[in-house]
C-alpha cells in the first residue's frame, strides 16, 4: 500500500509478541483477548500503582476494555499518548462537573415508542437512529453514550429490534436507518445481516448506514466476508470515527479500503478531544490520511456534556480555528462540518468562522481563506424565477412539511417563530 495512505505501520505490543501472526489478525482472538484488567494493563504499559489503583477506580463508571491490536498503537513512553488518552481510564472521569448530564441530547426521550428507550431515537423527520447492541470493541474513553456503553454483552433482543422495525414500517417519512450502538460491527455477521435485511425490506426506507468504530479499534473484523454480505443491502453508507492520524495504520487503512472496495461510501466523525486533536494542524494531517483512503471527514464534534468527561472539552473556538485551518487550505472534501449537537435534543448546530464581511443592496463583501477581501455582485434587474414545471421534480410531502426557519422563508402564513411563556405576551390584556 503506498506510503502516504497511513500514518505508521501497525505496531504489536512485546507483551503479545509470541502471538502467531493468524492468530494476531483474527477479530475473534483480539475481541477473546481484550485487556480488562488494570493489573494486566499496568505490566503490558509499565504503570505505577497508584495509576493502576485510579484505573480501578474509574472504572465503576464505564468499563475498560482495549484489544491488543490498539493497545499495541499506544507509545509508552508517551504519558499523553492520543491512543492512551482514548483507551486508558483516568480519575477525571469519577468527576462530575455541573454543566452534566446523563443524558444530554435526550436521546432516551426522543423515542417514539414505549419500552424502547434505548433503543430508537426519532429526532429528525426522515431519518432515525436504532441502537442494536451496547457492547463495543473498544469502551472509548470519551464516550457520549456512556450511560449505556458496556451495559451488557447481548445485543438488542430481537423482539424488540421487530418492535422498531413495526415503527419504521407506519412512519412513512422516515427513508434513512442509521444503525449504531453500542458498536454494530462487534455483532456476529449473520445477526447484523438479519438486522439490515429487516429493515432493506422496508419499501419507504432508501438508505442504510452504520456507524462503527471497529476499523479504528479492531480493523481486522473487516473481513471479506463481512464485505460481501453488507454489499448486499446497498445503498448502504458506514461512519467510521478516527481521532488522531496515529490511528491511521497499514491495518486500519486496509479496513478502510476493503469497505470502500465493497462500494460503500465511508465518512468519519471525529469528536474535537482536549490533548488528543485539538490543533489545527493535527486535524489537517488526519483528514489528508482520511481522503487518501476514501473516508470523507463527514463531522467534527464539540464534545458532548456528558457525565465525567469535561477533561476532554475544549473552547467551542478551537472547533473554529480548525475549519479555518482547513477550508481553501486543502481539498474541499476533506474539510467536515463542525458541530454541536444541541442539549436536550436540539440536534446537531453547524458553527463555522465567517466569510461575510457585508452586505449591501446589490452586493456582499467576502473574505476567502488568505485574507483576500473581494465583492459579488447580485444580477441586475432581478425578479426570481424558479426552475419550470417543478411540480414534477419535488416530492409533494416535502411541500408540505415545512418547518422551522425554512417555513419563515416559504409561502406559508407563518410569520413569526414564538418563545413559550414570553413575558411580553403574558403583559398583553386578554
Ligand atoms: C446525528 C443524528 C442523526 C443523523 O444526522 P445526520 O446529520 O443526518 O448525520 C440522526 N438522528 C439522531 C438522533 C442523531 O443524533
Amino acid at each position: 500500500m503506498d506510503k502516504f495512505r497511513f500514518f505508521q505501520k501497525a505496531k504489536k505490543n512485546s507483551y503479545w509478541k509470541k502471538v502467531f501472526d493468524k492468530d494476531w489478525l483474527d477479530y475473534r482472538w483480539q475481541i477473546k483477548n481484550r485487556v480488562t484488567e488494570p493489573k494486566i494493563l499496568q505490566k503490558i504499559l509499565y504503570l505505577t500503582d497508584k495509576e493502576t489503583k485510579t484505573i480501578q477506580r474509574s472504572l465503576k463508571i464505564l468499563r475498560m476494555a482495549i484489544t491488543p491490536y490498539y493497545l499495541s498503537q499506544i507509545d509508552i513512553n508517551d504519558k499523553f499518548c492520543p491512543i492512551k488518552l482514548q483507551a486508558v481510564p483516568t480519575i477525571s472521569e469519577t468527576n462530575i462537573s455541573k454543566s452534566d448530564f446523563s443524558d444530554p441530547l435526550h436521546e432516551e426521550e426522543d423515542c417514539p415508542v414505549k419500552g424502547l428507550e434505548g433503543v430508537l431515537t426519532h429526532r429528525y423527520p426522515d431519518r432515525l437512529i436504532i441502537y442494536v447492541t451496547y457492547q463495543c470493541a473498544m469502551y472509548c474513553r470519551h464516550c457520549t453514550r456512556r450511560r449505556h456503553a458496556g451495559e451488557t454483552d447481548l445485543p438488542t433482543p430481537w423482539l424488540k429490534i421487530l418492535k422498531a422495525a413495526e415503527y419504521v414500517k407506519k412512519t412513512k417519512t422516515v427513508r434513512d436507518i442509521l444503525i449504531s450502538g453500542g458498536d454494530p460491527l462487534t455483532l456476529p455477521t449473520d445477526y447484523l445481516e438479519k438486522i439490515i435485511k429487516l429493515f432493506r425490506e422496508i419499501k419507504h426506507v432508501e438508505i442504510i448506514r452504520i456507524g462503527t468504530r471497529v476499523p479504528v479499534t479492531c480493523p481486522m473484523r473487516i473481513t471479506d466476508d463481512l464485505c460481501q454480505m453488507l454489499k448486499k443491502y446497498h445503498p448502504l453508507w458506514i461512519n467510521t470515527h478516527f481521532n488522531h492520524p496515529k490511528e491511521i495504520t497499514d491495518l486500519s487503512a486496509k479496513a478502510c479500503n476493503l469497505l470502500a472496495d465493497a462500494g460503500i461510501p465511508l465518512g468519519n466523525q471525529s469528536v474535537l478531544l482536549r490533548r488528543v486533536n485539538n490543533h489545527p494542524l493535527v486535524m489537517k494531517n488526519l483528514v489528508k490520511l482520511l481522503v487518501a483512503n476514501r473516508v470523507r471527514p463527514y463531522y467534527i464534534y464539540q464534545c458532548d456534556l456528558s457525565q465525567g468527561i469535561e477533561h476532554f472539552r475544549t473552547r467551542v473556538s478551537e472547533g473554529i480555528e480548525i475549519i479555518e485551518y482547513l477550508r481553501g487550505h486543502t481539498s474541499g472534501f476533506a474539510v467536515p462540518v463542525f458541530c454541536i449537537d444541541g442539549i436536550g435534543g436540539g440536534g446537531k448546530i453547524p458553527l463555522m468562522p465567517n466569510y461575510v464581511l457585508s452586505q449591501g443592496h446589490s452586493k456582499w463583501v467576502l473574505r476567502n481563506y488568505e485574507g483576500l477581501i473581494c465583492n459579488y455582485t447580485e444580477p441586475s434587474n432581478y425578479t426570481y424565477e424558479p426552475p419550470a414545471n417543478i411540480e414534477k421534480y419535488i416530492d409533494p410531502n416535502d411541500q408540505k412539511n415545512i418547518i422551522g426557519v425554512s417555513e419563515l422563508l416559504s409561502d406559508s402564513n407563518t410569520i413569526n417563530i414564538v418563545p413559550k411563556n414570553l413575558v411580553r405576551h403574558q403583559r398583553r390584556k386578554k
